[in-house]
């Protein structure tokens, strides 16, 4: 799959464009400049692969805004090794970046088109997380716990499963709120029942829905 000094160009002013927005983690900046964000987007939105936005995938979906993908990796902390929950595979873009960061990463979609699609590309470009189809309020209980687990649509709470199914000093980061807006929330885990929130400013994801589609 082509990845020409053209994409390569743009992406590297797209890290730039982070960067000035106030993303400073070295090793997201450098996940998003090898990622090539163009293969992950529909045919029709493939010339805007660069531009920091979000836009449609199929099924009323989106592939995440870049600058919400590196918030989110950058609140998370990730080190080589990590074991990473996402709820939300959609595209499989933010799948590649924890990949390129060195996590070991179990990707969930409840939607069976989105599931087939991202197990069909990521493979190809070289990216190989566990895929699993389902709805990522149940978590995966038999593959639990997790470092940290990194939740990429509009929860309208915490979900409660996934906190249960994070390690002791592991992080949760999950956009939390209305259909219209939520704020980004990062859960610290201390102990067993003992959670650290804090908030991390306003966000749109599409929502978080319960069961499988
Ligand atoms: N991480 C994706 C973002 C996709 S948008 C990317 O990088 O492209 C959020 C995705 O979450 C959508 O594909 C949506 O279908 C999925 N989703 C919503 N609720 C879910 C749930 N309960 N379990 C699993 N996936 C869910």
């Amino acid at each position: 799959m082509e990845d020409s000094y053209l994409h390569k160009g743009l992406r590297k002013k797209l890290v730039e464009e982070l960067k000035k927005k106030g993303i400073t983690d070295v090793k997201v900046l450098e996940a998003m400049n090898k990622v090539p964000r163009h293969h992950f987007m529909d045919s029709s939105f493939v010339h805007f692969a660069y531009k920091d936005q979000a836009f449609p995938i199929s099924e009323g979906q989106t592939i995440s805004q870049p600058y919400t993908v590196a918030f989110q990796t950058q609140l998370l902390n990730i080190r080589k090794g990590d074991k990473v929950f996402e709820v939300g595979t959609g595209s499989g873009y933010q799948a590649a970046i924890l990949l390129e960061l060195g996590a070991i990463v179990y990707t969930m979609e409840r939607h069976k088109t989105l599931n087939f699609n991202a197990q069909a590309l990521l493979p190809k470009l070289g990216y190989n997380p566990h895929f699993f189809y389902g709805d990522g309020y149940e978590g995966l209980p038999s593959y639990a716990p997790f470092d940290k687990i990194i939740i990429t649509a509009g929860a309208s709470e915490i979900p409660s499963k996934l906190i249960q199914q994070l390690k002791t000093g592991g992080k949760l980061v999950v956009p939390v709120g209305t259909r219209v807006s939520q704020t980004m929330i990062l859960v610290e885990k201390i102990s067993g029942n003992n959670i650290k929130t804090s908030e991390h400013g306003s966000f749109v994801f599409v929502p978080m829905l319960k069961g499988r589609d």
